[in-house]
């Protein structure tokens, strides 16, 4: 990948850094002079996929998430990576309302907001080994 910019971030998988994690990710990407509504939209998106590896990948046990951001021209590409049990089957999980956790009234809808708010999304995962989600986000490319 080639890039002019990027950051590393490791926390523990505790919803208290749910919030941190999407801070730092906009702060980033605040030097692409992104609007308000594009920093809203990472925030989501980094949410959602935070989540996913507290609620899904780590079973709500501690573990540690990676959060790598790159910027290139008007674009960055934001992984986050956990090393939890990993996706069985990754185009199904993608689907809208789908998810593994109905019990707990989950509205199966993450990717699918990551998707909507996001200009290009692609899951990596092996299952017992962890997930890779990689997000792309071109700012400001009308101007
Ligand atoms: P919502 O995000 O609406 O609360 P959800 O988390 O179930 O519900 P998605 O975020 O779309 O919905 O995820 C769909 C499914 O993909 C999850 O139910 C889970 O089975 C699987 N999944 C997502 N992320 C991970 C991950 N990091 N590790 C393991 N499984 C995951
Ligand atoms: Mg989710």
């Amino acid at each position: 990948m080639e890039y002019t910019n990027m950051m590393e971030l490791k926390f523990l998988s505790k919803s208290q850094n749910e919030s941190f994690a999407r801070t730092v990710v906009a702060a980033f990407a605040a030097q692409l002079d992104p609007t308000i509504e594009e920093i809203a939209d990472i925030k989501t998106a980094v949410s959602e996929a935070v989540t996913n590896c507290i609620i899904h990948g780590y079973e709500n046990k501690i573990g540690i998430i990676t959060i790598k951001a790159f910027i290139s021209g008007n674009k960055i590409t934001i992984e986050v990576i956990d090393e939890g049990k990993g996706i069985d089957d990754i185009e199904k999980a993608m689907q809208p309302l789908f998810t593994t956790r109905l019990e707990e009234e989950r509205a199966g809808m993450g990717f699918t907001v990551m998707q909507t708010f996001m200009d290009e999304l692609e899951v990596e995962s092996t299952p017992g080994k962890g997930t890779l989600v990689r997000m792309t986000k071109y700012i400001r490319s009308d101007k």
